[in-house]
């Protein structure tokens, strides 16, 4: 018997009732299809049903789905109690608690109730498909159908073929993600599957930053904000998550990926999970809660600009000239010397280097030099950095300079590649990574964090967008610099920066 994704009649079976499995029965029903929810807590169950109803009252309310197909999707949702009343589903989606036992005595409880050909899916977040697949009877009918939360509102559904995974069976559930008004990515078992692998560069890189001393969480977080456009800086995202989730999370991956240098955790971020600030949910993160009410620190006190002469390192064209023009913009008090006067500010702008190597490699006083990151253009938040011998005189002219049109400034400590830099480098690298290993394609790279985290780009157009030769360039920087293979350019990466192609350039 084949069983299409888009057959009127498709029972599909949800083991779990919590928050994604009431999601999941959601969007399944209103996408036309029967349900059989099941969950080892009848009250569960029953709580579910009620969200969905309201879920649904409230999307008529708001005009965005008619009163008939809520009523009619309510009465396609039918409560088991108990397993065997899955024997008619044409596929199960399990979205039990996350442990490996629990799923996989669920899956071998299903293999005894439902037909060799009925397709059985796992919502798992950070266990691997193919090892729950490997207890089964029949590990080819099960695949991985990750769904976000909360799922109603969360387009993106990954659908994870393990190792022995059949490909009818993540063809169908690509066709039924679709029909549940997900956007469907097709994306190879690994840890952390895509979106979590992505994510893990975002947060991990700026735990490391702030972990480094280079600079404050809020001003991480505003940094990436303000410059590179981002939804939720990354400190305000562990709030949000909770870092007793986010951080095992984050583990796990690395321990799954046999201690990949790349998703190497922080270990302040175990220290705080140990001390109980784990955000939003204990009322204090990196940030204080007060009625539910994130509390920012103001920004610093904005000085005058002195007038100190400023000098301009002309080592980089591609840089000096968009610094000059703003300097004029700015009606700075420019020194246009062939070398920088006895007190004249010098403003240096590296790719990948600290304030401190820049400045002695250009034979230039590291304490009268500040460097300015450039890379995402200098308009809405600027970044300066200084060497750890600047003269905060030096630094205070600079600050009221570049703030004097009204534009904020951050001041940040010594670092390879700013802030920014490393954060963006190391997200497109995980993407090129991702790529390379060939689990989903890049255009489904792309989609999937762009849908899945809500970033301004997906890693590997954000790349094209930075220039791929640039982050090839910051990455082999910082890897010097440090030492550290978490910075080693992939390369899908390196070739295509040499090719002067895009990253979203395939395989031929
Ligand atoms: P939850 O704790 O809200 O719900 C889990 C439900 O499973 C509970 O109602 C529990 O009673 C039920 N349950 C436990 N054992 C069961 C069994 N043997 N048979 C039937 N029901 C059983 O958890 P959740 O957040 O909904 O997560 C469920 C799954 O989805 C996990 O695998 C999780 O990793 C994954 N996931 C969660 C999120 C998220 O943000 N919460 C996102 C993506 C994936």
């Amino acid at each position: 018997m084949t069983i299409e994704p888009t057959q009127d009649n498709l029972v599909v079976g949800v083991v779990g009732a919590g928050a994604m499995g009431r999601g999941i029965a959601q969007v399944a029903a209103t996408g036309g299809c029967t349900i059989k929810l099941y969950d080892t807590r009848l009250d569960s169950s029953k709580e579910a049903v009620e969200f969905i109803n309201n879920m649904l009252g409230r999307a008529v309310d708001k005009g965005r789905m008619e009163a008939g197909d809520a009523k009619a999707a309510m009465t396609r949702i039918d409560v088991i109690e108990n397993m065997s009343g899955f024997s008619d589903c044409h596929v199960v989606i399990e979205a039990a608690t996350e442990n490996l036992e629990i799923k996989r005595k669920i899956f071998s409880e299903l293999e005894s109730i439902v037909g060799d050909d009925i397709i059985l899916a796992s919502n798992t977040s950070s266990l691997s498909v193919t090892t729950i697949a490997a207890s089964c009877e029949h590990p080819e009918r099960v695949a991985g159908f990750h769904f976000f939360n909360p799922v109603p509102l969360m387009k993106l559904v990954e659908v994870i073929d393990g190792v022995r995974t059949e490909p009818r069976v993540t063809d169908f559930l690509f066709g039924l993600g679709a029909r549940m008004g997900r956007e469907p990515v097709r994306v190879a078992d690994a840890p952390g599957f895509l979106v979590n692998q992505v994510g893990r560069g975002y947060t991990i890189e700026a735990a490391h930053l702030n972990s480094e001393g280079v600079a404050d969480y809020v001003d991480v977080d505003r940094i990436m904000r303000d410059a590179a456009g981002f939804r939720m800086g990354p400190f305000e995202l562990l709030d949000l998550t909770a870092l007793d989730v986010t951080h095992p999370a984050t583990r796990m991956i690395y321990e799954q990926f046999y201690h990949e240098p790349r998703y190497r955790p922080s270990t302040k971020m175990n220290t705080r999970m140990e001390a109980n600030l784990l955000g939003r949910k204990t009322r204090q993160g990196y940030y204080v809660y007060e009625d539910g009410k994130q509390q920012v620190p103001d920004e610093q006190a904005v000085p005058e600009y002195d007038s100190r002469a400023v000098w301009v390192s002309p080592s980089n064209p591609e840089t000096c000239e968009p610094i000059l023009g703003l300097l004029k913009t700015l009606n700075a008090n420019i020194d246009d010397g062939e070398e920088p006067g006895e007190n004249s500010l010098i403003i240096v702008a590296p790719l990948g280097i600290d304030a401190t190597t820049s400045s002695l490699e250009e034979g230039l006083d590291p304490v009268h030099t500040v460097a300015l990151d450039t890379l995402l253009g200098l308009g809405v938040r600027r970044t300066i950095m200084k060497t750890p011998v600047t003269d905060p005189a030096f630094v205070t002219s600079a600050r009221g300079l570049f703030t004097s049109d009204g534009t904020p400034v951050t001041v940040i400590r010594d670092s390879a590649g700013f802030v920014a830099q490393r954060i963006l480098a190391m997200i497109v690298n995980i993407g090129c990574s991702i790529a390379q290993s060939g689990a989903a394609t890049p255009l489904d790279i792309d989609k999937a964090v762009t849908l899945g985290l809500g970033y301004p780009h997906g890693p590997l157009a954000f790349g094209d967008f930075l220039g791929a030769d640039r982050v090839l360039e910051i990455l082999i920087s910082i890897f010097e610099m440090t030492g550290d293979p978490r910075y080693r350019p992939t390369p899908w990466l390196r070739r295509r920066a040499l090719l002067g192609e895009s990253l979203l350039t395939p395989e031929s």
